[in-house]
């Protein structure tokens, strides 16, 4: 029976991950359970830094975007070692179930301490939106209208100057930000890691556009892709009398993630939560909590670690139609 449950986040953060923490804190405890919080991700667990976290504990932050119990990479964690005293710290503090809140990193840590025997469930928060088993994780929405901001307004002063711009988005390896950000901004062009650029012709399109009398532009760039910002803006410089205009570029980077989260990712963070203490009250352990399909699901690990989510390439073809 349970009767002790603990929380962590791990991994980047993403705003949502706060709503996700409160309402697997208040959902436990309306289960009648005690719950902790774990600080610092899977290093506070190797590290024993549990704290019991109350409903009032928890009240305050559905807004705040970050981790009221903060996260951190941990190497020690990916041996054996490291989550066997994880572990221990576990049992020793009497906890029955761990609920992991992270992407896929933290997914595949949280795999490995379920094959131990740990009962664990995984909830899916990452802006990348890179998890198989959940069709959108916490974090995405919002922090695709943080660079769609950024994006807008950097077409304002594009058009002003008659510039072209380029926009570095994160998602690691994962171009669904870049390609979403790229479609709802109405970029020029989109790099992707998933998909072969052709700078040539990228700067074809917009000397076109530019003979058409379009003299500002606007490039959206996935971090992960073979042009990113960094690459795409050197290969321009380089064949910049060739090519006939120049660009600047922009990297959003960690911008993108501190957020306050927006409506969707609080309910659906809020719907996880809840998702996770049903497994646990269902005794359904290794298994991710997702939204598949619109309805919150749960997938074992084995069917979700060491994959990423494929890119919907006809929303490629159609940010293609578009532009
Ligand atoms: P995001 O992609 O949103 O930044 P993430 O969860 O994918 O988040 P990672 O840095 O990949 O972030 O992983 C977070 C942590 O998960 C790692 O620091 C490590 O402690 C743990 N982890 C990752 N892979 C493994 C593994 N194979 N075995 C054990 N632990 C792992």
């Amino acid at each position: 029976m349970i009767k002790n449950i603990a929380v962590l986040t791990s991994g980047g953060d993403a705003p949502g991950m706060n709503a996700a923490i409160r309402s697997v804190v208040r959902c436990g405890i309306s289960m009648g359970w005690n719950t902790f919080g774990v600080r610092n991700g899977f290093k506070g667990l190797i590290n024993g830094q549990f704290e019991a976290l109350g409903t009032r504990d928890v009240g305050g932050i559905l807004q705040t975007g970050g981790t009221m119990l903060g996260s951190a990479r941990c190497e020690e964690f990916k041996t054996l070692e490291g989550r066997e005293l994880a572990m221990r710290n576990l049992y020793q503090k009497g906890v029955d179930a761990l609920v992991v809140i992270g992407g896929n990193g933290s997914q595949t840590g949280a795999h490995e301490l379920s094959k131990l025997g740990f009962p664990v469930v995984g909830v899916a928060s990452t802006i990348d939106n890179d998890l198989v088993g959940s069709d959108i994780t916490i974090g995405v929405d919002t922090a695709l209208n943080i660079a769609l901001e950024a994006i807008d307004r950097l077409k304002v002063t594009a058009s002003s100057h008659q510039r072209a711009f380029i926009v570095e988005v994160m998602g690691r390896n994962c171009g669904y930000l870049a390609l979403m950000a790229g479609l709802a901004g109405g970029a020029e062009a989109i790099t992707l890691p998933e998909i072969k650029t052709d700078p040539e012709g990228i700067a074809a399109k917009l000397r076109q556009s530019y003979d058409h009398g379009k003299y500002h532009a606007l490039i959206v760039a996935a971090e992960g892709a073979e042009y990113n910002a960094e690459a795409l803006t050197e290969f321009f410089n380089e064949h910049k009398e060739r090519l006939g205009f120049s660009v600047r570029s922009t990297t959003l980077g960690h911008v993108q993630r501190g957020g306050s989260p927006g409506a969707s990712d609080r309910i659906l963070a809020s719907k996880l939560g809840k998702g996770a203490v049903d497994a646990i009250a269902r005794e359904e352990f290794g298994v991710l909590v997702g939204l598949k399909n619109n309805t919150v699901s749960t997938t074992p690990y084995e069917e979700i670690t060491g994959k990423t989510k494929e890119l919907d390439k006809e929303l490629f073809e159609l940010a293609r139609i578009l532009d």
